[in-house]
């Protein structure tokens, strides 16, 4: 009996093997442990009793499981994941498996030693028996504790190992061993595991103050609450959808604090009502212990999360719960999509356009696009939100392929932000050429600040200069592996050069590196430069940053956005990481530095991402009593996803994006493959890449091929990268040709990257 079996060893297909004559037939989704090369790995069966090749089959070593480890239906999944994003099978298995089930040790579940209070020691307590001081303690504290204490809380407490087992001798207190599942919820209490072990998850939830970044949580939902009028007929016709038992995609497209998390909560407790589960995905692990507290609190304990920021242990514990179905509700980011989850009734995709659903590496899947396949396969609803949609979402719900469902106004009637366009040009013409916040922001900042309101500050850049130049022979100090310039982090002394592509950092010279010029100078400016600026603007308000660089800290993401909830921070400068999602109801003002950050950019979907961004910040400002403002800063007052942003007109903004798709050929329109060749050299990149074009062309005349043409990012950690895109409209003929073009030259495998529907051509 031959069998399939996926090995996660990245490039690799699908393997055949042998099942000895004797030993049982391991079923598809159970790991089997297999010989590659000189290794044994572990493996997931994928297809049982297939047909012979040409070459013998090894014998399987062992067969892990009689059951399925992985549900079959996952298993089928990531199957399709691999083969329409253009991968190896191998490639998706390690999204499917739990951290430690790799090596095999899939049951090594944490234990702790419990101990509890026997009748003998209640007597003990009550009678006139001689204990320590120290013994009297420990049966105190037991009795008051009737499920047990684990030892390692008691040790906590002062009581020893041995003050234990001298209690245990005399019969005391009884001795077990307990498996317990890791709580991410529990982040901050005792040690990590001690928590549910004696049932105190859930009791605290939402009211302990202590327990960040759950309780970090100002808009949990309350129970009974009235829905608008709008939530209750979006919450009508979603049930109805997902009573109907079928696959269907529908778009709810509701304007920043419409409420959509209150419609996902309703709609997930009629599913869970139906018998079946609930899958919550949202873009971003900073996003997951708000969502997650949100359905912790609806749901109680049936509820899991996934996400690659948990230890190994906690999420191979959730995993586990959720493969025994003592989970309902999934909430986690991409590759949640595999969770183990039976039963699936409905999967919500929040946030939808946002770009970290998409997974930058093999396999490139789109984590929404394979909510949309899992849901078809198991006839479930998929709910789509978000405020600003992607473009192949709305077009799909123009086109009536998904049902649209609109929330047009915010929660208790509250208005939306009114968003004003600073021309920065009048600025610098005022003011000087050096100035980084007009003068309304810096007015509407000192504003809140006197009114005790917050304020938010946007800048998609990092760092404090975005460039060093000589005045002498005007060049820049680049990265020596990238084609990129080095951008400067810190001030004085502490100044450093960085690359944000490969981190090659250095000193800042003292003279040009080219020319010797004494004559350096820094130009641009990132989030650290506006940090500084707000903080000269506005000496006595409390000013923190929120970037990739100041949150590198486990743990300081959660502190910082729980400090600014708290009102402990006046003005919060960040990237786009502030824009996304969170709830700050005394946020009043939102300003934008640089609106034009991405639209000099050589990426098709440069406007979309513009548009969404500010559409998406501006959101934030006025979620509570009081009107928001939000004010854009410009050089391009006039390009019309900043016009039809700063009028928060979807519908404007997706006719006219889609005259420029129509007209040049781009998705939604057309199917679009991304292919990246990497070499040594400039020209054996280009070379390579010709070559490629030449066997796509030659495979299927009807595609349409741009290139081949150096990357917009044409050196990357030390190798040139030279690009094609192709085009077609139907994009299994695209994959098949762009494969069969591969499949002729195998040995530029490792050095080209295929990405099928690609959210970024740089
Ligand atoms: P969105 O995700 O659509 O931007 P949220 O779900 O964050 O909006 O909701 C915005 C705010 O409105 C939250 O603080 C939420 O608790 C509150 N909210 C939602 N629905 C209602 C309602 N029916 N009545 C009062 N407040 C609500
Ligand atoms: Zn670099």
């Amino acid at each position: 009996m031959l069998i399939s079996v996926a090995v996660p060893v990245p490039n690799l297909d699908l393997l055949t093997y042998a099942v000895p004559d004797g030993v049982a037939v391991p079923c598809v989704g159970a790991r089997v442990v297999v010989p590659l090369g000189t290794r044994v790995v572990t493996g997931i069966v994928v297809e049982v009793n297939v047909e012979p090749g040409t070459a013998a089959a090894k014998p399987i070593r062992e067969v892990l499981d009689a059951a399925a480890f992985v549900p079959a239906d996952v298993v089928s999944l990531a199957r399709w994941t691999a083969e329409y994003y253009a991968a190896g099978v191998g490639d998706t298995i390690p999204a499917l498996l739990p951290p430690m089930a790799r090596g095999g040790r899939a049951d090594a579940h944490k234990t702790a030693r419990m101990a509890a209070i026997t009748a003998m020691g209640h007597e003990a307590l009550s009678g006139d028996e001689k204990l320590t001081a120290k013994q009297r303690e420990a049966l105190e504290l037991l009795a008051g504790t009737p499920t047990g204490l684990a030892t390692a809380v008691m040790a906590t407490r002062g009581i020893a190992a041995d003050a234990i087992s001298r209690l245990a001798k005399r019969g005391y207190i009884s001795l077990r061993q307990e498996r317990i599942d890791r709580d991410p919820f529990d982040r901050g209490q005792v040690g990590v595991g001690v928590g549910s072990g004696w049932g105190q998850v859930g009791v605290g939830l939402g009211s302990d103050p202590n327990l960040t970044p759950v309780a970090a949580v100002a808009s949990l939902s309350e129970a009974g609450r009235q829905l608008t009028m709008e939530q209750g007929d979006a919450l009508v016709r979603l049930e109805r959808l997902a009573a109907a038992r079928a696959f269907k995609v529908a778009l709810l497209h509701g304007v920043t604090g419409s409420g959509k998390t209150e419609v996902y909560i309703r709609l997930s407790a009629a599913v869970r009502a139906s018998g079946r589960r609930v899958l919550m995905l949202v873009p971003e692990i900073a996003l997951t212990p708000a969502a997650a507290a949100l359905f912790r609190q609806a749901f109680g304990e049936r509820v899991a999360v996934q996400h690659s920021g948990l230890s190994d242990g906690e999420r191979h514990d959730q995993w586990q719960r959720i493969r025994r179905g003592d989970i309902d509700i999934v909430v986690g980011t991409r590759s949640a999509v595999f969770a183990p989850l039976e039963q699936v009734g409905l999967i919500v995709v929040d946030e939808e356009h946002d770009g970290s659903y998409k997974q930058e590496e093999s396999p490139r899947y789109n984590g929404r696009d394979v909510a949309i396949v899992r849901a078809q396969r198991a006839g479930a609803l998929v709910v789509l939100g978000s405020a600003t949609p992607s473009m192949e979402s709305y077009h799909n719900a123009m086109t009536g392929k998904y049902e649209r469902v609109v929330l047009e106004r915010r929660v208790l009637d509250r208005p939306l932000a009114s968003v004003s366009v600073v021309d920065m040009r009048e600025e610098y013409a005022a003011e000087g050429p050096d100035v980084i916040l007009s003068r309304a922001l810096r007015d509407g900042m000192q504003a809140r600040l006197e009114r005790k309101e917050q304020s938010l500050v946007l800048l998609n850049r990092r760092g404090f200069a975005t460039a060093v130049f000589c005045r002498q022979c005007a060049g820049t100090i680049d990265c020596p592996n990238c084609s990129v310039s080095l951008v400067v982090h810190g001030e004085g002394n502490a100044r450093r050069a960085r690359c944000h592509y490969c981190n090659y950092t250095s000193r800042v010279p003292p003279a040009c590196p080219l020319c010797a010029g004494p004559y350096l100078e820094q130009a641009g400016f990132g989030t650290e430069r506006v940090e500084a600026e707000v903080k000269k603007a506005c000496p006595e308000a409390r000013v923190a940053r929120l970037d990739r660089d100041s949150i590198r800290r486990k743990g300081s993401l959660a502190s910082l956005l729980s400090r600014f909830r708290d009102g402990a921070i006046d003005v919060l400068v960040g990237t786009q990481m502030i824009a996304k999602g969170h709830d700050f109801p005394r946020v009043t003002l939102v300003g934008v530095v640089s609106a034009d950050v991405g639209l000099g950019l050589a990426d098709f979907r440069a406007s979309e991402r513009t548009f969404q961004l500010l559409t998406q910040v501006a959101g934030r400002a006025g979620r509570g009593e009081v009107l928001g403002e939000a004010i854009v800063q410009t050089l391009y007052p006039d390009h019309y996803s900043i016009q039809l942003a700063c009028r928060q007109d979807f519908p404007a903004f997706y006719d006219r994006e889609m005259k420029f798709r129509t007209a040049m050929r781009y998705p939604p329109m057309i199917s679009l493959v991304n292919a990246v060749v990497r070499s040594r050299t400039f020209a054996g990149a280009m070379d390579d890449a010709a070559d490629i074009v030449d066997k796509v062309r030659l495979a299927d005349r009807g595609l349409r091929i741009l290139g081949p043409a150096p990357a917009p990012l044409g050196k990357l950690r030390g190798e040139y990268r030279a690009q094609l895109l192709i085009k077609g409209m139907n994009r299994k003929k695209i994959r098949e040709a762009i494969q069969s073009a591969l499949a002729a030259r195998p040995e530029l495998q490792r050095r080209v990257v295929v990405d099928v529907d690609p959210l970024s051509v740089l």
